[in-house]
């Protein structure tokens, strides 16, 4: 159950953030969204949205995390209002070791994104990203019902 994932998942960041001043906004559907999936990945890819959100976006102190269905397609969408990924760094995000401000010491690896994105794949879906540096970023990972 998705709904249930995003309800879950939601939670953990809410106590994680507790005191931190960000908002995160979260939309499921109130219906079930039934689709066979691993579970545990599919919130390892979430997780690791989430986390760069937080950790690149911090200073818009918003985050969302959102659920739709369709007939054809579920989508998970993350949002977040920081510094975003300027154009020329979008087609390349994805890719093993990648990092925008790979001068900058004491952060990731630059994996987290190839993760989500092995992780759509495996599932027969996508991931996108739309991205206007200091307005909005949102990751979606779109999986086929
Ligand atoms: P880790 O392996 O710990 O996840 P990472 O966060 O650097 O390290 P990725 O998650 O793959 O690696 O992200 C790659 C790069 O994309 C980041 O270094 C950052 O420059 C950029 N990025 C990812 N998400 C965002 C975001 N929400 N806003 C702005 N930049 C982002
Ligand atoms: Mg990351």
């Amino acid at each position: 159950n998705l709904s249930e994932i995003v309800r879950k998942i939601a939670v953990e960041y809410i106590m994680m953030l507790d005191g931190d001043q960000v908002e995160l906004d979260v939309e499921t559907p109130d219906e079930d969204i039934l689709l066979p999936i691993d579970a545990p990945l599919m919130e390892r890819a979430l997780r690791n949205l989430l986390d760069n959100a937080i950790r690149y976006g911090k200073d818009g102190r918003y985050l969302g995390i959102q659920l739709t269905a369709d007939d054809q397609f579920v989508n998970f969408s993350v949002k977040d209002k920081g510094k975003g990924i300027p154009i020329e760094h979008q087609a390349h995000v994805f890719e093993r070791f990648y990092r925008v401000d790979s001068g900058r010491k004491g952060e990731g690896l630059g994996i987290g994104l190839a993760i989500v994105k092995d992780i759509a794949y495996a599932h027969q879906g996508n991931v996108e990203l739309k991205s206007t540096p200091n307005v909005e970023t949102v990751f979606r990972i779109k999986l086929p019902r």
